[in-house]
């Protein structure tokens, strides 16, 4: 379906989505019921699930985690690899017989899947179980489909073929009070030459830096200490034209409101990063992802000097060999992505870098995946996301000649994960008897005597404690590492 494109979404029609919020709630009072989020994909898919979840607390749904209990179950989907959608789809599958038997569930299928023609297409003829399909840019128009859901036996689909709007003024749920995820900006305008995302995403538009600016104190009202600031690129934040900010005072007036009256000027993310640091509770600040093309030595200069900027940077790329970096269209080469780890290490030595790697893209051959293997021995990575190449149908490398085959990826990656693990197991050793600020996140999942937190450079530590510590920042020695967490002792 196309749609008029303006960027902003009118506050008319988000008050259109508040009347559907009310009429929902209406409709649920005292009926107890339920809803599941099933969120697939990174941490702007998660982002949105946040917004489902937001959403449907508004309309009076609680959450379960049971859905023989769930009146609505909503997948939120990703379809960055081929493996990803076949595991949503068996899901999606599995719900019939459940539907069956209680004719009133809702299901809803959102996020980037259903962003692809085919996928449409596919629930329309073998799911038929499914009541509402809904896109990426209309998250917002969920209490109004699923208004319309709940009154008509018919499957409603509303899939908008547009570059992208930015909705403002929706309610959010977050998970743990502590850490938050803070959209900066949605889209893509890269096209490297594997990935889906700028087909399923739309342009890059960010967002109102008074918005972004007025979330976070928010947040710290509520008593997040963390900000995650997300977006596909987010050092090309505000280079679109649909960043617009008032003039900040010099002196970044602490008390000032941003109001949308003030004097617009652009405004790009190290100018973003400044002002978000001088909010006062929040106390470390993450961003993510980072495209190494565009990682300015300004943004070295700003991170050096602000110490709430967590001395982590996730850094993809991809492949170690500059022919490939090309087929990718990733726009930098070996040696630059190298030298540009230098410069920020330079800047900043305690700064952990982790990065996304995927092999056996189309041509790779020994010679290339030894350069991956070179760039990972260079770099020391705190922490991999390594993929197998995979085809997406539209983008140009599913259809590039000499694909690798299923054997000689597998046994690439299992020796890429092999060094990976090696050197992070180096690196976590090294960091034994050393003394960390770790920020408690609470009780750990596995061991009920042990509180979890991070450090800024994002190493998972648990250690005994008292449940009374969440959300403080305490000093903890490191007594062992264990690969994926470190082990260690409260230092008072
Ligand atoms: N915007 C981010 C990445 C978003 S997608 C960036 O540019 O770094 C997350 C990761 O999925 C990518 O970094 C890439 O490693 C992986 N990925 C994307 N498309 C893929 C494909 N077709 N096959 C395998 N991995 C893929
Ligand atoms: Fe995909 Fe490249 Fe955009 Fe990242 S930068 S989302 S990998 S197209």
């Amino acid at each position: 379906m196309k749609r008029e494109s303006s960027l902003r979404v009118t506050q008319q029609e988000i008050e259109l989505q508040k009347t559907y919020i009310k009429k929902i709630n209406k409709l649920n009072q005292n009926k107890n019921k339920k809803f599941i989020v099933n969120t697939f994909g990174c941490q702007m898919s998660e982002s949105d699930g946040e917004k489902y979840r937001g959403l449907l607390i508004e309309m009076g749904y609680e959450l379960t985690d049971n859905p023989i209990e769930a009146d609505i179950i909503v997948f939120n989907t990703c379809c960055v690899r081929e493996h990803a959608e076949e595991k949503i789809f068996s899901h999606l599958g599995n719900l019939k017989v459940l539907k069956r038997t209680k004719k009133d569930l809702i299901i809803a299928f959102g996020g980037c899947m259903a962003q692809q023609p085919q996928v449409v297409e596919k629930i329309k003829k073998s799911h038929r179980h499914v009541d509402i399909i809904l896109g990426t840019h209309n998250v917002y128009r969920f209490p109004e489909l699923l208004y319309n859901a709940v009154n008509s036996a018919k499957m409603i689909s509303e899939v908008w073929d547009i570059d992208g709007v930015i909705p403002e003024g929706l309610p959010v749920m977050r998970n743990d009070g502590l850490k938050a995820w803070v959209d900066i900006m949605y889209g893509c305008n890269n096209f490297c030459s594997y990935c889906i995302v700028p087909y399923v995403r739309g342009r890059e538009r960010s967002r109102d830096p008074k918005d972004i600016i007025n979330e976070i104190k928010l947040l710290a009202e509520q008593g997040y200490k963390e900000v995650t600031l997300l977006g596909q690129n987010v050092n090309s934040y505000g280079l679109d034209n649909s960043s617009l900010t008032p003039q900040f005072s010099k002196e970044g007036n602490k008390e000032e409101n941003y109001s949308s009256n003030s004097k617009n000027i652009r405004f790009d993310f190290t100018g973003l990063l400044e002002e978000v640091c001088k909010i006062e509770g929040i106390d470390r600040i993450r961003f993510m992802t980072s495209n190494p093309k565009d990682f300015s030595d300004k943004l070295i200069e700003v991170m050096a000097h602000n110490p709430k900027i967590c001395r982590h940077v996730h850094l993809p790329f991809q492949s170690g060999s500059t022919r490939i970096l090309e087929k990718m269209n990733r726009k930098y080469s070996k040696q630059q992505y190298i030298d540009l780890v230098e410069k920020i290490r330079k800047s900043m030595p305690e700064v952990s870098f982790t990065s996304d790697i995927i092999v056996g893209f189309p041509g790779e051959t020994e010679e290339d995946f030894q350069d991956t293997l070179d760039v990972v021995k260079k770099v020391r990575f705190d922490l991999v996301y390594t993929f197998l190449f995979s085809k997406r149908e539209g983008t140009p490398a599913a259809v590039m000649e000499d694909q690798v085959d299923e054997e000689t990826k597998k046994n690439r990656f299992d020796r890429l994960l092999e060094l990976v693990y090696k050197i992070v197991e180096e690196n976590n050793e090294k960091m034994v008897g050393c003394i960390e600020e770790v920020f408690v996140e609470g009780i750990s999942r596995n061991n009920e005597e042990y509180l979890t937190g991070r450090t800024g450079t994002n190493k998972i530590v648990n250690f005994p404690g008292d449940v009374s510590l969440t959300k403080k920042f305490v000093n903890v020695e490191i007594l062992s590492q264990h690969l994926w967490y470190l082990k260690g002792k409260l230092v008072i």
